[in-house]
Order: C-alpha cells, then sequence, then structure tokens
C-alpha cells in the first residue's frame, strides 16, 4: 500500500496502522521506547528509558534499509517504512523535482511505477539505479522487460548495470560515470535486520537475524520466539516479505495459546509459493512468485490486492463487527481499479 501511497492512490493515513489504537482494541499495553538490549539469560530487555523482565519474549523488530551513505536529509533507506511517509510529506509540499531510486528490486520498481503516474507540480524527474542487468531480478523476465518498457515510457530513465558510489549535497554519482541532480533519493538496494544492532545473546545467522527452529523458538532459550523479516528459520532460507511475517504472527499467538494450555507448540509451515502483487500505477497490476517464470498482470490482480490489504488492514483498525466481507471487499477493489485513471503509459 506504501507504493500506492506515494502514486497518490492513497492518502497517508489509509495507509498506516495506528498501533495506540490497535492496542486499545486488542486490550495490549502499548509503550513507545526502542529497544536496546536483549539477554536471554538473565530473560530481561532494556529500551532506551527501561528494563523489563519477561517470562515470553517475541521479537518483531524487522530490518533497516543498507545505506552505506550516512545520514542525508534527503536520503531515504525505504525501511522503516516511516522514512516514505517523510518522503511523501516533502514530495506533496514540491520540495522534490529529481528524484533518484537505488535498487529495483521488488520495492524500487513498485516504487518507481507508483512515483511516475503521480500528478505532482512541478513535474518530477525519476532515476532508478539497479547494480543487476534488469529491474525485478529473480522475477519473471518477461514481466521485468514488461515493466521496464512502462517506466521508460512514463520517461523515468532506468541504469541498469550501474550502482551509485557517492552522494554528494546536489549531485548521486555511479560506478559508470553518470552524474545524477537529485532532490531526494530513495534507497531500496538491501536490509539488515535491526537486531543486528541491538546488544543480546541469542543465536543469529551471519546477516544478525535471529536463528529461530520451526516454532519460531530460539533455542537454548526456551520462549523467547522471533518472527517476520528478523527472524531466520534455520535451513529455510524464507524471503523477507510481509506475507511470512502475518502468518508466523498468527501461528505465533496459537502456540502461545497450545503453551499456556500445557500443549507443544506446532510449526509454522509456509506457503509453498508466496506470489506478490505489484501496482504498476495503472489499473493493472502484477502477481509474480519470487524464483518463478511465471507472472499475469490484469486489472482483477488490482481489485484482488485491494482486498488482500484492506482485509488486513482492517484486522488491525476496526472492531470485527465493523470488518467488510470478502465479497464487499472485492467489489470496492473493483470500484477502487475503475477510479485509477493515468495520462501517462499503462500497460
Ligand atoms: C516499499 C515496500 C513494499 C513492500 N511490499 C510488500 C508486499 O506487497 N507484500 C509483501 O508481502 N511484502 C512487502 N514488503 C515487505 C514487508 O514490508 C515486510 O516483509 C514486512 O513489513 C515485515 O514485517 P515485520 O513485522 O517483520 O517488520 P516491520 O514491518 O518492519 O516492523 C518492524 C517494527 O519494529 C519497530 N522497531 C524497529 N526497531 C525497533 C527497536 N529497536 N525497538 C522497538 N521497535 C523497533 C519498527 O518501528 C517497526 O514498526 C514491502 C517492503 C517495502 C519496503
Amino acid at each position: 500500500m506504501v507504493p500506492q501511497m506515494l502514486g497518490g492512490f492513497y492518502k497517508p493515513g489509509e495507509a498506516r496502522i495506528d498501533l495506540r489504537k490497535f492496542c486499545k482494541l486488542t486490550g495490549v499495553t502499548f509503550r513507545q521506547e526502542r529497544v536496546i538490549k536483549i539477554s536471554g539469560d538473565k530473560r530481561t530487555l532494556n529500551t532506551d528509558q527501561s528494563e523489563t523482565e519477561f517470562d515470553y519474549l517475541i521479537i518483531n523488530t524487522g530490518v533497516v534499509s543498507e545505506n552505506p551513505f550516512g545520514s542525508h536529509d534527503h536520503v531515504f533507506p525505504v525501511k522503516p517504512l516511516s522514512n516514505l511517509f517523510r518522503f511523501e510529506e516533502n514530495l506533496s509540499k514540491g520540495l522534490y523535482r529529481n528524484i533518484v531510486i537505488a535498487g529495483a528490486g521488488g520495492a524500487g520498481t513498485e516504487i518507481a511505477l507508483n512515483l511516475s503516474v503521480r500528478p505532482t507540480k512541478p513535474q518530477i524527474n525519476i532515476t532508478v539505479v539497479e547494480k543487476s542487468d534488469s529491474i525485478l531480478n529473480g522475477f519473471d523476465p518477461r514481466l521485468s522487460a514488461k515493466l521496464r518498457s512502462v517506466l521508460e515510457q512514463r520517461d523515468v530513465r532506468v541504469l541498469c548495470g550501474d550502482e551509485i558510489k557517492e552522494v554528494q549535497e546536489n549531485t548521486i554519482k555511479t560506478q559508470n560515470g553518470n552524474e545524477l541532480p537529485f532532490d531526494a533519493c530513495l534507497l531500496a538496494t538491501g536490509n539488515k535486520a535491526v537486531t543486528s544492532g541491538i546488544d543480546h545473546d541469542l543465536p543469529e545467522s551471519e546477516i544478525g537475524r535471529i536463528l529461530v527452529n520451526k516454532n519460531l523458538e530460539t533455542t537454548p532459550h526456551s520462549g523467547i520466539f522471533a518472527a517476520g523479516d528478523t527472524a531466520e528459520i534455520r535451513k529455510l532460507g524464507l524471503p523477507q516479505i510481509g506475507v511470512h511475517a502475518v502468518y508466523q504472527g498468527k501461528q505465533l499467538r496459537k502456540n502461545l495459546d497450545r503453551i499456556f494450555q500445557g500443549l507443544e507448540p506446532e510449526p509454522y509451515v509456509p506457503f509453498k509459493f508466496t506470489p506478490l502483487i505489484f501496482s504498476t500505477g495503472s489499473s493493472q497490476s502484477s502477481l509474480a512468485i519470487p524464483g518463478y517464470p511465471f507472472s499475469v498482470t490484469n486489472r482483477f490482480m488490482t481489485a484482488l490486492k485491494y482486498t488482500l490489504d484492506q482485509e488486513w488492514v482492517e484486522s488491525c483498525q476496526v472492531e470485527r463487527a465493523s470488518h467488510r466481507n470478502y465479497m464487499r471487499l472485492f467489489l470496492d477493489g473493483w470500484r477502487f481499479m475503475r477510479e485509477i485513471k493515468t495520462t501517462k503509459s499503462a500497460l
């Protein structure tokens, strides 16, 4: 939803979840603090403000985008997503004319496709810089070629086989010698687990993700769980996508209930295929499966994406009695799709 928010299809408030409200709705205590230390041995957790003892702990701190360029007011790593809301605020004030997107994997490509149709004044110039030979590397090559051509028809400059070397005040220099004027740069070139920056004594992978077993539990510390982007289930090598984060959360909830009833926890069984739906900024969206030469692009996918996104958002925002059912969501999704009008190149 965040790329679509950047395209102007959602208002920022529609693509965020009010955590305070959500916690109130579900009877959970919310404390806005940053976790800085976890001791599995002592079973304590320290934040920037307090220390808490725990019996059970679930770690879901996600990832942050790699940023080798240091802090710069107008360089926005795409993770955490809150950076993209800051970027949008400046964009809607008309502060940016030249935007560089580093990295054209799923996140960078979807953002570029949506930004390229955003009605802005002044009009924005977008450049995408991607290290591999193609955008959406690892997805269906036909989709990758199709979406690259759509971007170029929308006047987005796509530089493949190149990478950012240096970020100066108003210019970005690339490995191949390109000098790109920029007012804002979005970094979507890869992530590292937030836990790699937290002082802890839990087992971790080479890239700092918390290693867990199939029940999402760390060993030897029982009762400490990790899920989502920050967790790595031994030997499974799952991609860092929201689908796993959401379903692992559901499994953990179920397992905690089982543990409290004296039952054994059950393993997280990932879906065999985890399709992703990319919004293209037109009324058509593309469904693709990472690692498979398969994709489908049509208007039905836009309504389906709306249905799945809204179903999840509603489950965090409003009481169950007010949830729209799937039929209603899909009809609203179809209406949403029909309202997408763009003068720029469609598919
Ligand atoms: C542009 C973009 C588009 C995407 N689109 C899709 C998609 O269409 N489908 C899909 O499946 N996936 C998508 N993803 C991936 C998806 O966003 C992630 O896989 C998902 O958010 C992971 O959920 P999580 O709960 O593990 O982490 P997050 O959603 O990153 O949540 C982590 C939370 O922990 C908080 N936190 C971080 N550090 C600390 C700390 N020290 N103490 C306390 N709190 C902390 C953060 O503020 C954040 O709220 C997309 C990603 C991007 C960047």
